[in-house]
């Protein structure tokens, strides 16, 4: 079995360089697609309260034997849940349905810029988690350059992940220097480019068919998901790329095997168009506050 290169975040805790993301993976499926992923090789799952699946993970985790501790879990706290005391809660809620009492890393799901003082507090409630040892490590997700200075304006800890959209068509540059000054590991959400084709775009914009990255897959007997997976992984990026498909989560996991060269890493970032297919962290997103997350 490979064993997972990882990444050093900046309070010298490892991540493995790839997980498995469950975002729109239904709580049905979820338990068998986690039980894949770890008898493939997989040591680390990304999820989130708002995917209404943390019990599945949990669950599927408990069936894989595996120690605990050889198993990253990351989630997120969802912004109904921000505010000091309520994101202590949601620190109860994530690990009653995950059946864990202790998380490797927990995040704010989004900036809620429309109420961005519930944002730090929120924040300052996993700095509190962090201090009482019952997560390894903390972070924010879907922060821009200017949102990590405000925020880092006014809280303690440095975060060590900032999960943001990342894929050949969104390179996201500034954002990302923005993460290494900081010391910050960039996390990459849809990192094959899901969002590319799964929200009923045309079959032409999908990554997994762009020329380029076909190419360079062809060159190197691997899919254009595995191109896309390793370009991130050599520029020191962590990933989470998601399926539900057996075959897929193992394709996803086969990228140890080859390199790209110096030329097709700088093709692949000539792909840009600087388009986020997600909403625009600086604008409020009254959808956010539409749903909230239930009890454990
Ligand atoms: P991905 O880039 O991981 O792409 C997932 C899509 O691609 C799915 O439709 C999947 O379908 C398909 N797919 C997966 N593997 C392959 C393959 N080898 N070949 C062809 N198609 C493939 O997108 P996501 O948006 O899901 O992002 C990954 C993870 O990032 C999420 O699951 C979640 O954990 C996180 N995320 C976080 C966000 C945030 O705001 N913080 C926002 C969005 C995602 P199928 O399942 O049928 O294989």
């Amino acid at each position: 079995m490979t064993t997972i290169p990882t990444f050093e975040m900046n309070n010298g805790v490892t991540i493995p360089v790839i997980g498995l993301g469950v975002f729109q993976t239904p709580p049905a499926e979820t338990v068998a697609a986690v039980e894949a992923a770890l008898e493939i090789g997989y040591r680390m799952v990304d999820t989130a309260a708002a995917y209404g699946n943390e019990r599945e993970v949990g669950a599927a985790i408990r069936n894989s034997g595996l120690p605990r501790e050889e198993v990253f879990i990351e989630t997120k706290v969802w912004v109904t849940d921000y505010g000091y005391d309520e994101t202590l809660h949601a620190y109860d809620k994530a690990t009653g349905k995950l059946g864990v009492d202790r998380l490797d890393l927990l995040i704010l799901h989004q900036p809620d810029v429309g109420n961005f003082e519930k944002t730090i507090a929120a924040y300052k409630a996993l700095e509190k988690l962090l201090s009482d040892n019952v997560v390894r490590a903390i972070g924010v997700s879907n922060f821009t350059p200017a949102l990590l200075d405000r925020l880092l304006a006014e809280v303690e800890v440095i975060p060590a992940i900032n999960q943001i959209e990342l894929h050949p068509y969104f390179t996201q540059v500034a954002s990302r220097e923005a993460d290494a000054a900081h010391g910050i590991l960039t996390q990459c959400w849809s990192p094959i480019g899901g969002i590319s084709s799964y929200r009923g775009t045309e079959q032409a914009t999908s990554t997994f068919t762009n020329p380029t990255l076909v190419e360079i897959g062809e060159r190197h007997g691997k899919s254009t998901a595995q191109v896309m997976l390793r370009w991130h992984i050599q520029e020191g990026r962590q990933v989470i790329p998601k399926s539900t498909r057996r075959e897929r989560i193992a394709e996803n996991f086969d990228v140890f095997d080859f390199e790209l060269a110096p030329e097709e890493m700088a093709a692949i970032d000539g792909l840009d168009v600087g388009e986020r297919g997600g909403p625009d962290p600086e604008q409020p997103q009254p959808g956010f506050h539409s749903f909230s997350i239930p009890e454990a």
